[in-house]
């Protein structure tokens, strides 16, 4: 049997490029100083560090002073959302029901904390509807936070759309982009979103280490206390070779972006072809406004969970929403957002591709797939019945 090794989860992470630890090498290494500190190796840590911000800043469109390094995606969600609500009691959130749980979860808390929260239902394509969003608000409504790209199904928001509706009544918007980043562009003046979070695992960058845009004058009440450290936002010795680490990542996603773009498209097309080709199979998620990177199908009468092992027994690393990762048997919130029925949802597979990804994997998915889909089918109770 042939065998193969094929990385199909580049939503989940990314590898880490060459290029990326060459620059954070000698941060580990000789160049190991406390950015603080006065002495010379503090001084040559600072700098990088303060190279790294603008570096990060030009990529997104923003001033250096508007960029917080962070300890990834979830924290700066965190930071964005919790450092609004603490501002002022009882006030109102408006978030969809599709977020990613370093949103939703937050959104939960400040919830039984006595802020009040919208959860904006999303179309079959999962689609949040601007015009929704603009009745939802409310003279108390402090901050909007939506998405821009889903994790799962791929679907691309409106965010201009959305943040210029949300400036129109001087509400704060926030969005995490941090599926977003190195797939598509952004531009936070274009956007003119109030907060933007990322993070540079999702594109080829270190792991730990993150970002939250703050548009200049925008206050927040910071979560922790501690040393001064990103303008006292987010206290902490600087994880340098992170930060390092995270702006060579951006600047190369952002130089190889058109490049990228088209290179996924073409990829992920042949493979929803391919795969639309067995027989009771659906696309989920937008047919154009996703991300080029994303394909994320559902087969009936088996379990998404069935068809990862069968995969991963013949070297294809994909996964079936985030639902299988904490154990238990809950279909994805997203999916069921949707409109999606349990059992529909329960046979979704995500392949989400990158930057390593070619055609020989793509033919090697469709080659293999299907006979997998056969043989799980033929055990299925729910296939002979059907
Ligand atoms: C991965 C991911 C996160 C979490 O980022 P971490 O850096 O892993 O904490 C948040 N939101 C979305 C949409 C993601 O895909």
């Amino acid at each position: 049997m042939e065998s193969r090794k094929v990385y199909m989860d580049h939503g989940a992470t990314t590898p880490l490029r060459e290029e990326v630890l060459e620059a954070m090498m000698p941060f580990l290494r000789e160049k190991f100083g406390n950015p603080s500190s006065i002495h010379a190796q503090g001084r040559e840590a600072r700098q990088a560090v303060d190279a790294a911000r603008e570096v990060v800043a030009a990529a997104l469109g923003a001033e250096p002073g508007e960029i917080f390094f962070t300890s990834g995606g979830t924290e700066s969600n965190n930071i964005a959302l919790r450092g609004t609500a603490a501002l002022k009691p009882k006030s109102h959130f408006i978030t969809s029901s599709i977020e990613h749980h370093a949103v939703l979860d937050v959104c939960k808390d400040l919830e039984e904390q006595g802020h009040r929260v919208t959860f904006l239902p999303v179309d079959s394509n999962a689609l949040v509807d601007p015009r929704v969003l603009e009745e939802a608000m409310t003279p108390d409504t402090a901050m909007v936070s939506v998405m821009m790209a889903n994790n799962e199904v791929g679907t691309i928001q409106p965010i201009g759309e959305m943040a210029a509706l949300a400036r129109e009544k001087g509400v704060l918007f926030h969005t995490d982009a941090v599926q977003a980043i190195g797939q598509i562009p952004v531009n936070v003046k274009e956007l003119q979103v109030d907060f933007l979070s990322l993070s540079a695992h999702k594109f080829n960058g270190p792991k730990g280490i993150g970002a939250l845009y703050v548009r200049k004058g925008v206050p927040l009440t910071p979560l922790y206390r501690g040393g001064g450290q990103e303008r006292k936002l987010r206290p902490g010795t600087e994880n340098v070779a992170g930060i390092v680490g995270l702006a060579r990542a951006l600047e190369l996603a952002v130089q190889e972006l058109p490049e990228k773009m088209s290179r996924l498209k073409h990829l992920r097309d042949t493979l929803i072809k391919g795969l639309l080709k067995i027989e009771d199979v659906i696309l989920n998620g937008h047919p154009e406004q996703r991300l080029p990177g994303n394909v994320n199908v559902s087969f009936k009468y088996i379990e998404g969970e069935s068809l990862l092992l069968s995969l991963d027994l013949q070297g294809v690393a994909a996964s079936s929403g985030s639902a299988c990762t904490s154990g238990s048997l809950d279909p994805s919130h997203v999916l069921m957002a949707m409109g999606l029925d349990h059992e529909t949802a329960h046979g979704s597979l995500r392949l989400t591709l990158g930057r390593g990804n070619d055609e020989a994997d793509v033919d090697y998915v469709l080659k293999i797939l299907p006979p997998i889909v056969e043989r799980l089918r033929n055990m299925s109770a729910l296939y002979k019945k059907r």
